[in-house]
């Protein structure tokens, strides 16, 4: 089967600064695979170059053994959660689930069971007709996990989902998507530059610093057998 996500030499260049150096990388279909790494290091601008959302200067990447350098986003097959939530304030919770859905021309009843069903994996159906500014910010958060499931994408792309969560519904919303990741048997990028986080969520470890690769590794492993100080300090220490 052919990898869910394969970068090759991966580059990024904003004018002369070398923000991401040549990281090769392969995701296995169904992992749940954790970039950490200090803020700066380039995790973002790694899964906005696999969302479609920034241009790759150099490399390449494929997505299901497809190559998506040309593609914009929307043809990627991927769902993207951000911290920011990004949800549309004049839309209803249903409608900004199923917006993406409806723009692709899918037909009205199969986006609703689609958003129902989501819906109820997250228990946000009694939310349905609430608009964003009437949720707490771990509904809204919800409902943006809500709006990723609903486009059944090859692969999820989590941009620190939890940082504006308070330490309680961190935990909580963690842990649902630990749960959602196994009850749909999904591929997942999630980037966070904590170490917690990262240590009770990942399949696969990747460290990064400073644009490059500094290991890959099953948590235990980097923690029993860091490659060298930056990784023990990272992953040995918590934040
Ligand atoms: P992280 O998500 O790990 O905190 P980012 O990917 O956001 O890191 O940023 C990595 C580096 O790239 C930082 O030094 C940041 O200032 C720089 N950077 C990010 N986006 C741009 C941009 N659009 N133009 C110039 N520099 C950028
Ligand atoms: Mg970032």
């Amino acid at each position: 089967m052919d990898d869910a996500l394969t970068l090759t030499q991966v580059t990024k260049r904003f004018g002369r600064t070398q923000v991401i150096d040549g990281i090769d990388l392969n995701v296995a279909p169904g992992e749940l695979c954790v970039f950490v790494g200090p803020s700066g290091c380039g995790k973002s601008t790694l899964l906005r170059m696999i969302a479609g959302l920034e241009d790759v200067t150099a490399g390449q990447i494929a997505i299901g053994g497809r190559r998506v350098n040309e593609l914009p986003p929307a043809q990627r097959e991927i769902a993207m959660v951000f911290q920011s939530y990004a949800l549309y304030p004049h839309l209803s919770v249903r409608d900004n689930m199923g917006l993406a859905l409806r723009q692709a021309s899918t037909p009205k009843a199969e986006v609703l069971t689609a958003t129902d069903r989501a819906a109820d994996m997250l228990s946000l159906t009694a939310l349905l007709d609430r608009r964003p500014a009437d949720l707490s910010g771990g509904q809204r958060q919800r409902v943006a996990i809500g709006r990723a499931i609903v486009r059944r994408p090859k692969l999820f792309l989590f941009d620190e989902p939890l940082s504006n969560l308070d330490a309680a519904l961190r935990v909580a919303t963690r842990i649902e998507i630990a749960r959602l990741h196994r009850d749909l048997g999904a591929t997942m990028i999630y980037v966070t530059h904590d170490q917690v986080e990262a240590m009770t969520l990942a399949h696969k470890i990747v460290v990064l610093r400073a644009g490059r690769v500094e290991q890959v590794g099953r948590p235990m492993d980097l923690y029993n057998d860091p490659d060298n100080r930056f990784v023990a300090g990272f992953i040995g220490s918590p934040a």
